[in-house]
């Protein structure tokens, strides 16, 4: 049997996976167990910031690694403090809760918002979130997340949720008017709801109204943080403070790590026993997020990987101007790209399998939209060879609909 077929017999198929097995990482590239190469311009979904195998994330984990794996949340952790330290520094002040993915974020975030909701008397919890938003799969989260196909009639809990539309000033006045909620939950660019950055008046004008409301700004950066979009966090471009942030992907290195940052007024609200994980934070994920840190600060990777993005941009600009036909918009932020087609969801398909065989690996989120979440180490060659291959690709597709003869 190859891969692909004990894939099938012994993994459920929760994700469709490409027929390619990854043998070994480095820089930007992947290599399969037949030594191919693959520019990596998804990077396990906005995981590998810093790129594959960063030196300083392998002494950080050879160091770590040699001292111990996990101890326990009765002992003081030193790397975990060191990483929340820096990431109160990097954000807003207040303190940190740890967990291992982005969904336990979420679910931290909605207990905190529930107890601060108690504390101040309000009658019920209500959050008020974006259509299209994506804030996890587990049932606390998947009720946040408003797409169909992912909350389906999984059974969630039972508070409310309100739903508006992202950009609409005036329908999110009007619910935080009528329906008093606790908290308004945002990513500052909408990410598997196709790449729809929020603009900085909007945000802004959200946040306003919190304020005046009492109603919790809570920024879900767990795909946008990390300098993916050429700041620290995303909220950052803005005007805006929030009360609460939920971090994960690119936080540990590659390892599992997310958390919330707690403003000073939540940040003492869980006591012992309110809430808590065995695993998290795990000292080699959070050493490994100290890496991150430092390599986006000190060795200037967020400066860096936000020139290079607006090199990218450029780039992709160009294309759009020569296939009208095909692409409509580029949007997003920094590092983080939608490409928006007028292609059939086989055409988009065609485009991903025709620029992987070229060694080249994208995404595609909402059917026909081209997603790229490249390491901020992505240098201005990969650029260009992407560029030509998109290209060669996206000819492809018009020459066979007879759009170019
Ligand atoms: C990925 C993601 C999550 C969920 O994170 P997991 O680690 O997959 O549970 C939540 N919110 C946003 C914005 C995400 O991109």
């Amino acid at each position: 049997m190859d891969w692909s077929q004990k894939d099938e017999t012994y993994l459920m198929s929760t994700y469709k996976r490409l027929p390619v097995a990854i043998d070994k990482a480095e820089g930007n590239y992947l290599y399969d167990t037949n030594g191919k190469s693959y520019l990596d311009l998804f990077t396990g979904l906005a995981v590998s910031v810093v790129g594959h195998s960063h030196p300083k994330i392998l002494a950080a984990l050879r160091e770590q690694g040699e001292k111990f794996l996990h101890i326990s949340n009765i002992f003081l952790n030193k790397p975990a403090i060191q990483l929340a330290e820096k990431l109160i520094e990097q954000s807003i002040p207040g303190k940190v809760f740890f967990g291992n993915s982005g969904a336990e974020a979420t679910e931290a975030a909605i207990k905190l918002i529930h107890k601060w909701s108690k504390q101040q008397g309000k009658e019920s919890l209500g959050i008020t979130v974006l259509s299209n938003s994506f804030h996890g799969r587990t049932l606390g989260a998947v009720k946040l997340t408003r797409q169909a196909h992912v909350y389906q009639d999984f059974p969630t809990p039972g508070y409310d949720v309100f739903e508006v539309a992202p950009g609409d000033i005036t329908q999110l006045k009007k619910v935080i008017e009528q329906e008093k909620p606790s908290a308004l939950i945002m990513e500052p660019v909408l990410g598997s709801g196709g790449v729809i950055p929020l603009s900085v008046e909007y945000l802004e004008a959200a946040y306003q109204l919190c304020q005046e409301h009492q109603v919790l700004f809570v920024m879900d950066e767990i795909q946008t943080g990390m300098g993916r979009t050429g700041k620290m966090f995303a909220y950052q471009h803005a005007q805006v403070q929030p009360d609460l942030i939920m971090f994960a992907k690119g936080a540990g290195g590659g390892l599992p790590l997310g958390g919330i940052i707690a403003g000073e007024q939540l940040m003492n609200l869980f006591q012992p026993g309110d809430h808590g994980t065995t695993f998290a934070p795990s000292p080699l994920s959070a050493a490994l997020g100290n890496a991150v840190m430092e390599i986006l600060l000190q060795d200037g990777l967020l400066e860096q990987g936000k020139l290079q993005a607006e090199y990218l941009w450029q780039q992709i600009s160009g294309l759009l101007e020569q296939f009208p036909a095909s692409l409509t918009d580029i949007r997003g932020k920094g590092m983080m790209i939608g490409i928006q087609t007028k292609l059939s969801p086989e055409e988009v398909s065609q485009i991903q399998r025709d620029m992987l065989e070229a060694g080249i690996l994208i995404d595609v989120t909402q059917k026909t939209i081209i997603r790229l979440l490249p390491p901020l180490t992505l240098k201005t060659d990969e650029i260009d060879q992407f560029i030509k291959q998109l290209h060669t690709a996206i000819h492809l597709v018009e020459e066979r609909k007879g759009v170019i003869s």
